[in-house]
């Protein structure tokens, strides 16, 4: 009997019409000599979704992976984000053609902000800079991480392009409804990095109550219910086991008192740095 294909990881449209994988894979803290292997590995599971970054220094060995997997360019969706030392428009545009050239690609899916860094930039100027990546058709899309509705509410006002994405620490521990809400009220894709609080969640006792009542693991559960709430996701891990079980999320479901029970879990539980106080600028 043929082997029954595993679900197909849904899509969301962006507020540009390019279409986003649900779940991807992150290789942050990935050490550039593992990279590519991991992410050789995460395409050969399915996924086609990478999540990486200029400060990842880990650019060049996901565009290894990508170009010597064989599959099509345009099956995988590949994003990366601007480095917080890059902060003036020549820079920027350099920064980010010498990404594209680290990869060997002609565009990226998508490229972000990586932090607003709010009294040590100005994140108007530099959007205006990702606006010109995004006018030349090098960057599919524009988007931004860990912007607060204060942050974006002052790029509406100056610019031309709304941001495509925004993406943000969320976990059980830390649910930020109104920020996704916000984002969703204006046309913005929310993106949860850190979806099962770097295994800090996985320990609780309401995930693993319903872990056990559904025979799921608890990293399961939680990015099941992630993508219950419509999140755009990337798991990050180096071992194909986990990566696997990461992606096998698509052939089961929580309820309603499940999805509630998990989202009580919210605690205020920042593990990253608060996006308003950090200002770090690397040399
Ligand atoms: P994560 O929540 O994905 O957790 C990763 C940790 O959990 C690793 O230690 C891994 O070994 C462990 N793990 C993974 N799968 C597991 C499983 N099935 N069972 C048990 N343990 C498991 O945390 P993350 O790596 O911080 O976040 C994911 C991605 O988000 C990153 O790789 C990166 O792409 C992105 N990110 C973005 C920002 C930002 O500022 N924009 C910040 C942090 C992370």
């Amino acid at each position: 009997m043929a082997a029954t294909p595993a679900p197909a990881v849904p899509t969301i449209a962006l507020n540009n019409g390019v279409e986003i994988p649900q779940l991807g894979f992150g290789v942050y803290q990935i050490p550039p000599d593992q990279t590519a292997e991991a992410t050789r590995t995460a395409l050969d599971i399915g996924y086609r979704h990478i999540d990486t970054a200029q400060m990842y220094g880990n650019e060049a060995e996901v565009g290894q992976a990508v170009r010597e997997s064989g599959i099509d360019r345009s099956e995988i969706f590949v994003t990366s984000k601007l480095n917080n030392n890059r902060l003036e428009r020549d820079d920027i545009l350099r920064s980010f053609d010498q990404g594209l050239s680290d990869m060997g690609f002609d565009y990226l899916d998508l490229f972000l902000i990586h932090w607003p860094l709010p009294a040590a930039s100005d994140y108007v100027a530099r959007w205006k800079a990702l606006e010109e990546i995004y006018a030349s058709g090098r960057a599919k899309a524009i988007g931004v991480s860990n912007f607060q509705p204060h942050h974006l509410r002052n790029l509406f006002g100056a610019s031309d392009v709304r941001p495509a994405v925004n993406q943000v620490e969320i976990h059980p521990f830390l649910v930020q409804d109104e920020l996704r809400a916000f984002d969703a009220d204006h046309e913005i894709v929310t993106e949860a990095w850190s979806p099962i609080g770097q295994g800090q969640v996985l320990g609780d006792p309401v995930i693993s109550r319903i872990a056990q009542q559904l025979g799921r693991s608890p990293a399961q559960v939680t990015l099941r219910w992630h993508i219950q709430r419509g999140d755009v996701i990337f798991p990050k891990s180096s071992s194909k086991d986990r990566m696997a079980e990461n992606f096998a999320l698509f052939d089961f479901e929580l309820d309603q008192e499940q999805m509630t029970a998990i989202t009580a879990l919210d605690r205020a539980g920042r593990i990253g740095p608060d996006p308003d106080q950090f200002n770090w600028i690397p040399s």
